[in-house]
């Protein structure tokens, strides 16, 4: 689905990505994990357009439209080629949009509309953003908060939810967008630690569903048990690759083996 080579970025003279190749396969679970600061954050937001890389490519393939139903189509186009995006030459804005319209981000925390219901924060992408109309838009988002176990919720404000339910609207608002790509900004570390449980639940069923998903976290025996493949990032370099069974049980580097071995 994206293809990313030779990534680059640097804030003034801090070179935060150094060269970064990724493929994201359709249905798969990327987990990005390794130090803070290490660049996974500029990383998961180039992959959406929020960053702007100095250099390398992202390619993002063909993409069918949503099937389903008769909006499907306004929610999001399908199309029919590939998006490049050459950070070494220009970049439009028209490339960048098109890019972040085929994903959504789930933040850390309080990013919802605080003066706003369940409900509103949910349609508001949809209808403001995707023109799906808003009775369409209600629906849908009624089926996902009631999937989620928050169909009570509709009308209640962030306020008047617990951490771990914010955080289920927050997934909530990334998937009504219908998105190609569910982009994950380590969306537990700001819970407390007896709310992050129900949270990875519900991206666990996600990743079960087949939804193509791209999450750093520092949870690591979730990367284990849900990633397809889990890159370890430190200095801006992936230091090193692959399925969880292996990089978890039998890390090839020292650094990744020193990681590991203070979290796990
Ligand atoms: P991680 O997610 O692994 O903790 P980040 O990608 O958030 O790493 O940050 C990598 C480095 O880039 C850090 O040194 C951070 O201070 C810097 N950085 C990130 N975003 C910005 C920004 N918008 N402006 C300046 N520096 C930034």
């Amino acid at each position: 689905m994206l293809t990313v080579r030779g990534l680059h970025k640097s804030f003034g003279d801090n070179h935060v990505l150094r060269g970064i190749d990724l493929d994201v396969r359709r249905g798969s679970v990327t987990a990005l994990i390794g130090p803070s600061g290490s660049g996974k954050t500029t990383l998961l937001r180039s992959l959406n357009g929020l960053a702007m890389p100095d250099a390398g490519t992202i390619t993002a393939a063909p993409s069918p439209a949503p099937d389903g139903d008769a909006h499907g189509d306004v929610a999001r186009p399908g199309r029919r080629d590939p998006l490049v995006l050459d950070f070494s030459r220009k970049v439009t804005k028209q490339q960048r949009f098109a890019l972040r319209d085929r994903s959504a981000m789930v933040f850390q925390l309080h990013n919802l509309f605080p003066h706003r219901t369940v409900l509103q924060n949910v349609i508001e992408g949809p209808v403001q953003v995707r023109r799906v109309p808003r009775a369409e838009a209600v629906s849908r988002a009624t089926a996902l908060l009631e999937r989620v176990g928050l169909a009570e919720k509709c009308d209640a404000y962030p306020h008047e939810l617990s951490g771990g339910q914010q955080q289920r609207v927050g997934i909530v608002r990334a998937l009504a967008l219908r998105p190609e790509l569910l982009l994950f900004d380590e969306p537990t570390s700001a819970l407390d630690p007896e709310l992050v449980g129900e949270v990875l639940a519900v991206m666990k069923e996600l990743a079960d569903e087949g939804w193509t998903m791209v999450v750093v976290t520092h949870e690591l025996q979730f990367a284990r048990a849900v990633a397809d493949e889990v890159l370890f990032l430190d200095g801006g370099v992936v230091v090193e690759r692959g399925v969880p069974e292996r990089l978890f049980r039998d890390p090839r580097e020292e650094r990744t083996r020193r990681f590991l071995h203070r979290l796990l």
